[in-house]
């Protein structure tokens, strides 16, 4: 019987040492953080010290770096479609890349970029021009990926793209998208995926119903394939099926409800591989944990 490991995306203030502790505190087995502020192009280089403390305070709290899910700035977009901000997302982007393996982790999730182009709805061609708009800034990430797995040859972290809402002018609402970018990374064992139930199902993918659910499971491994899925964002969704809003929930309290989190606990092809809470209360974050075990206690580690 494979294991789950699940926990939740915990604070790194005061140094990225403390989030393997603040995993602790709330009974996780794994955990995502901020490995510097997210709203801020650069930061100091880890310690030396910082790093001896995290590796310290992960075999404290019991957690493996393969269960750890470090999560890049939200201001790298390496779609960017002016040059000068492209290059400042990619160093970015590498720098993040290097700060998950000094660390000695083994991922890094991200989310693939936005085009950031207007077009008209009204315009005849509307959904032909969205979709080149569209495919040529995924060759723009594409180059992006290849380019830092280059720039880190020495390094195995896996560069695990994040499924989104599709709100806005984000990629990467389709599983078409995600398969597109593992398709055009050159090294496929530095490629994977992170899907996040909340961006799937308000992108209008439902998994609410055991009919729902394996519907569109069966659509992401003939697309995407499960080899790729290397952790997953355990969300409930405040808008509804499709609104392609992106706004978390706590479990059970919004438009998903809590089959979908069963399913997934009794779900093998989730075994191993880091079940990351971003729900909007911290403070139940402990019950939620305890709430997914108790949908399967043989699958505590
Ligand atoms: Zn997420
Ligand atoms: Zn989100």
């Amino acid at each position: 019987m494979g294991k789950k490991y699940v926990g939740a995306h915990v604070s790194a203030s005061g140094g990225v040492e403390n989030a393997p502790l603040n995993a602790k505190a709330i009974g996780a087995k794994a955990f995502a953080l901020f490995t510097k502020n997210q709203r801020q192009w650069v930061a100091k280089p880890l310690t030396i010290k910082s790093i001896d403390e995290f590796k310290i305070n992960l075999k404290e709290a019991d957690i493996a770096p393969e269960h750890v899910l470090p999560h890049d700035s939200y201001l790298i977009n390496l779609g960017h479609p002016e040059e000068d901000k492209l290059e400042k997302s990619r160093l970015a982007f590498i720098d993040e890349l290097e700060r998950a393996k000094q660390l000695g982790l083994k991922l890094l999730n991200f989310h693939p970029g936005s085009h950031l182009q207007k077009i008209s709805k009204k315009d005849p061609e509307y959904e032909q021009k969205l979709k080149d708009v569209e495919y040529a800034c995924l060759d723009v990430i594409a180059d992006s990926m290849n380019l830092a797995i280059e720039a880190t040859k020495d390094s195995d972290v896996i560069l695990v793209i994040e499924n989104t809402a599709g709100q806005g002018t984000n990629l990467g609402y389709k599983f078409e998208h995600l398969a597109y970018l593992i398709d055009k990374v050159d090294d496929k064992s530095r490629v994977g995926v992170c899907i996040d139930t909340c961006h799937m199902f308000t992108a209008g993918y439902d998994i609410r119903t055991r009919e729902a659910y394996d519907k569109t499971w069966d659509e992401f491994d003939k697309i995407v394939k499960f080899k790729y899925l290397k952790g997953m964002h355990i969300n409930d969704s405040k808008p509804p099926l499709g609104s392609r809003v992106d706004r978390h929930e706590s479990l059970g309290k919004g438009e998903i409800g809590l089959d979908a989190f069963k399913f997934i606990m009794n779900d093998e092809r989730m075994d191993n591989i880091p079940l990351i809470l971003e729900t909007i209360d911290e403070t139940i974050w402990k019950d939620e944990i305890e709430l997914l075990y108790s949908f399967n206690p043989d699958s505590r580690p």
